[in-house]
Parts: structure tokens; sequence; C-alpha cells
């Protein structure tokens, strides 16, 4: 089958909320297929992280519908908890948990299975992200970078359909950021979940996404691979939101 015949992973259809009588999302949709990373770019206050809250299950939408794997999970009568989405997420300031092990803290959101299979686990995805020394240590003896690694690995873990990131490189310092990109964006490939990133960086979005959503004042303006978007912005806006790429 080819990609464009199976079901996405995740599938949003629009998706509307208010604040204060304002829409902040107005009317989206998106499809991300397993394997894909779709970045929703676009500036400050645009709706983007309100979206992300509606996946995860965290905010309620007013209108709207939200699809996992062929299943709905959320729409205006009918709501699946967020614990129950197998929906991985990773936000700036999504700490780990501090008096737990980094060994603890990864295997945290793993139930069932057995011991073996879970520690398993857990040193399966500190070797990939090269932390495996480290599995005795504790959040406070790792850096900005080892710890994002570690949130990583802990999102990854119960191997989430879909994962959701939010601005999650923007505390760290300029000189790890395209490192700590990369090596995310090769573990995500490996473990072939949906990714929805949300950046306000269009060079983050450039360097990450299969495909770019351009969203402004709660919609989605344009939508296509990174090349295209860049080299064919829809208006002047858009040029404008690019500039910033040097
Ligand atoms: P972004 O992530 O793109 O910066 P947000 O989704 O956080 O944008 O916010 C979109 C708009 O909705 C902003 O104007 C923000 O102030 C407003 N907003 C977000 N959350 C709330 C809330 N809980 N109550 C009222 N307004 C909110
Ligand atoms: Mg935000």
């Amino acid at each position: 089958m080819s990609a464009e015949t199976t079901t996405p992973r995740l599938e949003i259809k629009n998706l509307v909320r208010h604040f204060d009588g304002r829409r902040v999302v107005d009317d989206v949709s998106l499809q991300i297929r397993a394997g894909q990373v779709t970045c929703l770019l676009g500036p400050s206050g645009c709706g983007k992280s309100t979206t992300l809250r509606m996946i995860a299950g965290v905010e309620m939408q007013d209108t709207g519908e939200i699809w996992v794997d062929g299943k709905l999970v959320c729409d205006t009568v009918f709501r699946v908890p967020p614990e129950r989405r197998e929906i991985g997420l990773m936000f700036q300031d999504f700490a780990l948990f501090p008096h737990l092990s980094v060994a603890d803290n990864v295997a945290f959101g793993l139930h069932g299975g057995s011991k073996a299979e879970k520690r398993a686990r857990v040193e399966e995805l500190l070797t990939r992200v090269h932390l495996i020394n480290h599995i005795d240590d504790y959040p406070h003896q790792l850096s900005g970078g080892e710890q994002q690694r570690v949130a990583l690995a802990r999102a990854l873990a119960p191997r989430p359909k879909i994962m959701l990131m939010d601005e999650p490189f923007s505390g760290l310092d300029n000189r790890l950021r395209d490192g700590i990109r990369d090596e995310t964006l090769a573990l995500l490939k490996e473990e072939d979940t949906a990714v929805l990133l949300v950046t306000h960086e269009p060079e983050e979005a450039m360097r990450m996404a299969d495909e770019i959503a351009l969203m402004r004042s709660g919609r989605i303006v344009q939508q296509g691979a990174p090349y295209n978007v860049y080299t064919r912005p829809v208006d002047r806006a858009a040029v404008a939101f690019f500039s910033d790429i040097n």
C-alpha cells in the first residue's frame, strides 16, 4: 500500500476553540502518518499550543474531531481521556522528576510487561540517546541538553502512536540545539511515530519537518513540503515570516 492509502496516525478535522469570545483556533485540519514529522509553524500567539493541547486532551475543542489510527478519540460529545490516547509529550518546561533516577524517569510511563522487559526498553533508549552511562544518575547531575534527551527517551518509552512536541528545544543553548535537533529527529524516525512539532522558528521547521503547516491567527494558511513552503510563500506575510532565516 502506498503512504496515501494507509490510515493517518493522527487526523484532526475542523478544530475550533474560542477564548473570551475570540477564535484562537479557527477550523484547523491536519493529517499525519507514521514516520512523518509535521511542523506547526507560526508566530507567538497564533494558536499552536492550544491546538496541541486539544490533541493531547488537556484542552477541549468547541467543535471538531480528533482521530488516532482511524479511531475517534474526541468530538463534542465523546472524549478519550489524555492518558488513554497513546500520545507522548515533550514540552520545553516538561521537567524530569527530580527525585527519580534517569532509569526510573524513563521507565515512568511503562505499564505492563515484566521488570526485565522494562529494563531492556530503558537501556535501549538510553543507549540510543548516548546516556547509558548516566542510567543511575539523577536529573540534577545532567546538563540541560542531557536532561532533554532523557525527556525524549521517557516520552518514547511506551511507544506512543503520536509524539506532540511544543517548542522542545527553545530552552537550550544555541550551540547545543542543532545537534539535539538532529539526534531527536533520527530517534523519532527509528521509532516510526507520527510527530507534531510546534515551533515559532522557521529554521527549526526547515531542518526537521517532512511537512510544514504554516499557521497565522488561528488558521493554517499554507501547507506542504518545507522547500515548497519556503520557495513559494503564500503571501507577503509568509515572506516576512521566513525572512528571519539566514
Ligand atoms: P502559541 O502557542 O501559538 O503561541 P497559544 O495557543 O498559546 O499560541 O495561544 C493562542 C491565543 O489564545 C493567545 O492569544 C493566547 O493568549 C490565548 N490563550 C491561550 N490559552 C488561553 C487561556 N487558557 N485563556 C485565555 N486565553 C488563552
Ligand atoms: Mg505556544
